[in-house]
């Protein structure tokens, strides 16, 4: 595979959940938490998927790997198409891209050594066995900072760092290509989040790692990642390189988020965060452009019409009708 051709080709991913409430006559409700998103990943490249919670940045990136079904869309990892894979093909994917969560105790198994839960991936996908399989784990442990002793306790007697290092070891035990990182850093104390923030960068750069790195935190995100795609109420709004996007935002809700993330220098600080309002229900999404309550520029269009992400050269996309010459001309 060339290293232009996509490691993982998301198009048109949809996930709706379906809520039935009431009694005797129950009420259908579709929360539409996921709408048309499509977005590549190539081999090494590592790409934040930001937005604040409730976006449905978590459920999509779940729905990527089928943790979760997906309702539409298709899903391609090397060009194999993940959401129809089945038995061994699917095994193979699974062992290729995996998962580090952002709580990484209720991951681990508490009743289940570090050991035993190190060397279960390297059984199930047939890599080694028993004295082999323990030593591969110990190696393991090494790379992310730990002692070889871990193998014989139990995740109680770690902190949250190290219980962090331990996921992230169990995702390197089977070697994929693809890490999700869910919120990898956020449940950390401060002073860990840098720590594991910079294994995991090491780790990218030793391994040729490519990341998904899901997170509301722009700051990380900019330090971590080479291209970012903003999420709103389910739908990817911007996306483009993280330096350009994060310097000079295009879409109004990514120039918000932009302009709430805390400035680490005290003199660029703005006096008030400038988030205006609450994200809405994604059982009841706004019309057009969901963003348009919030949004100081909205215009007659943004009500009624539904703003495609449309590509604007330098590999920067936008969803916005203040970018489309035609509806902006006419308001
Ligand atoms: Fe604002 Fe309209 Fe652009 Fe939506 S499409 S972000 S409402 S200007």
């Amino acid at each position: 595979m060339s290293n232009d051709a996509p490691l993982l080709q998301v198009t048109g991913l949809r996930k709706h959940f379906i809520m039935r409430q009431g009694f005797p006559t129950s009420r259908t409700t579709i929360i539409r938490a996921v709408e048309d998103v499509s977005l590549t990943i190539r081999p090494g490249e590592a790409v934040g998927l930001v937005g604040e919670s409730g976006c449905g940045k978590s459920t999509a990136a779940r729905a990527m790997l089928r943790l979760i079904e997906p309702t539409a869309g298709r899903v391609r990892f090397k060009g194999q198409d993940v959401l129809t894979a089945r038995g061994d093909a699917l095994k193979t994917i699974r062992r290729k891209m995996q998962m580090v969560f952002q709580d990484p105790y209720s991951s681990l198994n508490p009743r289940q050594t570090i050991g035993s839960a190190l060397m279960e991936p390297m059984r199930v996908h047939h890599i080694a066995t028993g004295a082999q399989a323990r030593a591969r784990a110990a190696a393991q442990l090494d790379e992310v900072g730990l002692p070889a002793n871990a193998l014989d306790r139990y995740p109680h007697e770690f902190s949250g760092g190290q219980r962090q290092r331990i996921g992230i070891a169990r995702a390197l035990t089977v070697e994929p290509e693809l890490i999700v990182a869910d919120e990898p850093v956020s449940a950390l104390d401060v002073s860990v989040q840098a720590q594991v923030l910079l294994l995991l960068r090491e780790l990218r750069t030793r391994r040729g790692l490519a990341f998904l790195f899901v997170s509301h935190d722009l700051s990380v995100v900019r330090w971590f990642c080479d291209r970012v795609a903003v999420m709103y109420l389910g739908r990817i709004v911007e996306e483009g390189p993280v330096a350009e996007v994060l310097r000079a935002p295009l879409h109004p809700y990514a120039n918000m988020l932009r302009e709430a993330s805390p400035e680490p220098d005290p003199a660029r600080r703005g006096k008030l965060p400038r988030i205006i309002g609450e994200i809405p229900s994604a059982a009841a999404p706004p019309t057009g452009c969901a963003f348009h309550p919030r949004c100081m520029g909205a215009m007659q269009a943004c009500a009624r019409v539904v703003p495609p992400l449309r590509p604007l050269g330098g590999g920067r996309a936008v969803a916005c009708h203040l970018y489309d010459p035609a509806v902006a001309a006419a308001n």
